[in-house]
């Protein structure tokens, strides 16, 4: 099985070796991922200048470095090696649950490998960001076996293009099924100064209200590996049907 392997925080992660570590026990593995870090990118792709990458060695193993975005590195990774039969992306270093689906590369990069047909899973797990990443233990180990699991489960599962999955801090008690929270948009905008006193703002994320069972984070606080499949078509079925059936109005037709 050839597999590809990818994120948007950067080729020199360490969730995107340990993801690639799994990933070996499954089949050649390639790592294709950005130069820089490329968080909340989402699904943005390169087309006003040309993309180049470098081959280069991370922790022994090769990798290749795009200049570009996490969807851009996926598409050339899939168009430099042929029947790719899976990509991975990941590990992100932070949640992506909830409205943060959106918003992220690492879901994006995945996203991009089900427009080209080829099945994906984009996978998740707590960062804190007060910290820097040499000055927190990001102890992949105990969640590798989970990784495993979920791997096997979706390659199981016949027919599943996209999978969002999502760790909980510490030991995960099981692997749970899951639908994405939806909640009132809680991004917010602070403004503040520079050293020079030029006004400047930071995007900023307010704490959530309540957690509907069953979501991705209600799994994540109950110590649950999340896993939510994903779907391409946003199409919102139920609207669509209950405005179809009312009564058109004009230059509309109902069906
Ligand atoms: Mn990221």
């Amino acid at each position: 099985m050839r597999i590809l392997v990818s994120n948007d925080d950067g080729v020199y992660s360490p969730g995107l070796h340990a993801l690639a570590r799994v990933a070996r026990k499954f089949g050649s593995v390639r790592i294709v991922a950005p130069d820089v870090e490329q968080s909340a990118m989402s699904h943005a792709i390169t087309i006003r200048r040309p993309l180049h990458y470098v081959r280069t060695q991370v922790d022994g193993n090769v990798a290749y470095r795009v200049d570009g975005t996490p969807a851009d590195c996926v598409a050339l990774g899939a168009h430099h090696w042929d029947r790719v039969d899976l990509v991975l992306t990941g590990i992100n270093l932070g949640l992506n649950i909830g409205h943060n689906i959106w918003h992220s590369g690492t879901v994006a990069a995945a996203k991009q490998a089900s427009f080209l047909g080829i099945p994906a899973i984009a996978f998740s797990a707590p960062f804190d960001f007060s910290l820097a990443a040499e000055e927190q233990e990001l102890d992949y180990d105990a969640i590798e076996s989970h990784i495993e699991r979920v791997i096997e489960v979706f390659l199981e599962t016949q027919g599943m293009p996209l999978l969002n999955v999502n760790f909980p801090e510490g030991k995960p008690q099981d692997i749970l099924w899951t639908r994405m929270s939806v909640r009132n948009y809680e991004g917010s905008v602070i403004p503040s100064e520079d050293p020079m006193g030029r006004k400047h703002y930071w995007f900023a994320e307010t704490p959530r209200e309540r957690v509907e069972e069953g979501t991705d984070r209600w799994a994540i606080e109950q110590g649950y590996v999340s896993l939510t499949p994903l779907r391409l078509n946003l199409t919102d079925d139920d609207r669509l049907t209950e405005l179809r059936s009312a009564s058109a109005g004009p230059g509309f037709s109902g069906s």
